[in-house]
């Protein structure tokens, strides 16, 4: 029955999903893991948020309301006055996103080394995907950008950029949409942690879109809320292409709680830049600049599989990079955990 499987699902690939901390507790003898590897929050959701989410269980037998008229008034709240569109998850909008502009056959462009989901939903949607490599310092040259882009419905910036950590400023964003004929997908997920405001470009450009997620600063990462600002000219054809009903009001409801808890996400950032600021001077081989709530490391002469092994050994779990195309094998990624969570981690490190 394997041959009614489509090809790009019977090979090797798809997503790479972090280890389970219960595996790596029960395998090492641990009651409790430092879970580094997959950048939540390491808090639960804010109070506001649960509250919300109960009180939408007791309306569970009715659909959600397809506008999401309370997530996008939440949402215009804490952002301002900009158009919408919502997902479960920002993978979720990513591939409405795809299927809203993509032909099968026509061109998508990935900004690599980057978050792999980008290239494997435009790949199961039939697009030709074309990797346009950053700087040896994991910079983005507008130009090559752009020269890379060329012929591109659609291109992908992550920024600030995971793995890496570093972000794009907003003018070279700027000569990127100044100089693409396709539609820009600006992957917001960590920008919540940087000094950096993006959020004006949409004032000036018609083709741009910025994704957001609620699930790092905000603490959702299992509600799977994620969300869009879009030019007004996109916004019905996104909601034509969306599935129906896709983001559920449970969901929604724990996300326009969470937004409206301004001091939660300001403790998380504080505690997040405090903690790389030390994970930057504290451990013992290259750390890169990073404006996001994780760090990259090279780890060699190690190999990032080596020491995620060994680090698991020690009740630790971080990511080794080796799944993120054209990085090579001497990387790791780590979280900011709780304090036990990261003091752990800093200790692991120097013993290796
Ligand atoms: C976590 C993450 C997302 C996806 O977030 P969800 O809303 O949980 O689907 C998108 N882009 C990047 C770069 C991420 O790291």
């Amino acid at each position: 029955m394997r041959r009614l499987i489509r090809a790009c699902y019977t090979g090797a690939g798809g997503y790479s999903y972090a280890k389970k901390a219960g595996d790596v507790a029960r395998e090492h003898g641990f009651d409790r893991v430092a879970r580094l590897a997959s950048n939540e929050n390491p808090r639960p959701p804010s109070p506001a948020a649960l509250e919300a989410a109960i009180a939408a269980l007791r309306e569970g037998n009715r659909y959600p309301d397809e506008r999401m008229s309370a997530l996008v008034e939440a949402l215009r709240r804490y952002h301002g006055d900009y158009r919408f569109v919502t997902g479960a998850g920002m993978d979720g909008v990513i591939e409405t996103v795809i299927r809203t502009v993509v032909e099968p056959g026509e061109r998508v462009a990935v900004s690599t080394p980057t978050f792999s989901f980008y290239g494997i939903a435009a790949a199961a949607h039939g697009a030709e995907v074309v990797d346009v490599p950053r700087e040896e310092d994991f910079s983005v040259d507008p130009g090559k950008f752009v020269e890379g882009a060329r012929g591109a419905k659609l291109a992908f910036l992550c920024t600030p950029n995971n793995p890496t950590g570093n972000s794009v400023p907003p003018e070279a964003v700027e000569d990127i949409l100044d100089g693409m004929d396709g539609l820009l997908f600006l992957d917001n997920a960590y920008v919540d942690f940087a000094d950096i405001d993006y959020r004006p470009l949409m004032r000036r450009y018609e083709n741009l879109v910025i994704g957001r997620t609620m699930s790092k600063i905000f603490a959702l990462a299992g509600f799977r809320v994620g969300y869009a600002f879009v030019p007004a000219w996109f916004e019905p054809y996104y909601n034509r292409a969306a599935t129906p009903f896709a983001l559920n009001s449970v969901s929604a409801a724990a996300a326009a709680g969470a937004l409206a808890d301004a001091d939660r996400v300001r403790e998380t950032r504080d505690h997040v830049r405090e903690w790389r600021r030390r994970f930057t001077a504290e451990v013992p081989f290259r750390v890169y600049p990073t404006d996001a709530n994780f760090v990259m490391i090279d780890v060699a002469p190690h190999t990032g599989d080596d020491v995620t092994e060994r680090l698991a050994e020690k009740g630790v779990l971080v990511r080794s990079c080796t799944s993120f195309p054209g990085l090579g094998d001497h990387f790791i990624r780590v979280s900011i955990g709780e304090d036990w969570e990261n003091i752990r981690f800093l200790e692991a490190m120097r013993d290796l």
